[in-house]
């Protein structure tokens, strides 16, 4: 196995890829490049149709249109046990009655290879996902974590070409689920596979991905690094499911300046008409002038190193989330009266 990184070459095209069941256009006109060796990331809220593209790459189901371009060749006419893709399910589906180490031979004895090149395979998994001490213990004998470490140890096992996940960190408590993330980048980066997970955690998607696609109603709204789509969020759905987004409603004058009620910013914008003004909690200061937006302190939210005040203001009905270092010499009580500073440079603007 190889320590690898992502490079710009597609191992899989999707090409305008299309489902609908009756009615519902479950995947409407989705097109992506996923890059070899990447960790790409499928998000989105639920209903929007991730699983059924996943599922389509994995030929459980039959796209209505579209393509799906494995390093080129059309993978229509193959089906699931023919596909070098592997999908990882949600539910772990591992053999009982079986230690692990049967569990993790079983695919590989099913493809007849030898005793000693499966045994060889199978201890360098183990060795990979850390399982060499489980190695002759049953499932029930496992945490969930374990488990789960034995699940992807047993996709992993056949070498595919690209590892579908669904979800696979859905069972987890909060703390196993953030440590596998890490362990799963981990794993990936050194088997040198490429990965495609699902999930509706924005969170998740930020940690573990290379690159994120975010999907609505079937339909592909951004596709980009982490960092561009938290920074550019391309819409303001984009912009309000990946991480705390503050909005205020307002407009644009002709001189390019944003104005809500009570607040006005240098904005430099082009185009006039009504507008949401978006910034995250991270770019807005407090005042050491005075000078800025008047608000008052309705809740204060410790995260350790930082605290997010909430600040009612006139500009917004919503309260503003401000995040500051918890050891601002400024006041951080309830009912305290604060003045806020927004970086312009740091807002994104969007049509109502
Ligand atoms: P979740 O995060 O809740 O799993 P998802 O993003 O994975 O959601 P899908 O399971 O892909 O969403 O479903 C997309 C849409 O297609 C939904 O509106 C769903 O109700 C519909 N759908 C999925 N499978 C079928 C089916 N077999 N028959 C009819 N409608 C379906």
């Amino acid at each position: 196995m190889t320590d690898s990184r992502s490079t710009n070459e597609t191992i899989l095209k999707i090409d305008g890829l299309r489902k609908s069941f009756g009615p519902v256009m479950a995947v409407d006109g989705v097109s992506l490049d996923i890059r070899k060796n990447e960790f790409f990331a499928l998000l989105g809220p639920s209903g929007c149709g991730k699983t059924t593209l996943l599922r389509m790459l994995a030929g459980f189901e039959n796209p209505t249109g579209g393509r799906i371009l494995l390093e080129g060749t059309d993978i229509a006419p193959l089906p699931p046990e023919k596909r070098p893709l592997n999908l990882m399910f949600q539910s772990y589906a591992l053999f009982p009655h079986m230690t692990v180490a049967k569990n993790l031979a079983y695919g590989l004895e099913m493809e007849r290879l030898s005793k000693n090149e499966i045994d060889r395979r199978v201890d360098e998994i183990m060795t990979v996902t850390d399982l060499t001490q489980f190695a002759n213990r049953k499932p029930e004998q496992l945490s969930g974590g374990q488990r789960q470490r034995v699940a992807l140890a047993r996709a992993l096992i056949k070498r595919p070409k690209v590892l579908l996940l669904d979800e696979p960190l859905g069972a987890l408590d909060k703390k196993l689920r953030e440590r596998m993330q890490l362990e799963l980048k981990r794993l990936q980066h050194e088997v040198g596979i490429t990965f495609i997970i699902v999930t509706h955690d924005q969170e998740e998607a930020l940690v573990m991905a290379d690159r994120m696609a975010i999907l609505r109603d079937g339909k592909l709204l951004q596709c980009g690094s982490p960092e561009e789509v938290y920074e550019k969020p391309g819409d303001r759905f984009v912009a309000n499911f990946i991480g705390v987004m503050n909005f205020i409603d307002g407009h644009i004058d002709t001189g390019g300046r944003f104005e809500a009620a009570g607040f006005s910013l240098g904005l430099g914008a082009e185009a006039e008409g009504a507008v949401s003004l978006a910034v995250r909690p991270e770019n807005i200061r407090l005042s050491t002038s005075g000078e800025g937006l008047n608000g008052v302190i309705i809740d204060v939210a410790y995260h350790g190193l930082d605290r997010v005040l909430h600040v009612k203001t006139t500009a917004s009905d919503v309260p503003l989330q401000v995040r500051v270092a918890a050891d601002t010499a400024a006041p951080h009580t309830i009912g305290d009266t604060i003045v806020l500073v927004i970086d312009p440079a740091k807002c994104r603007i969007y049509r109502n």
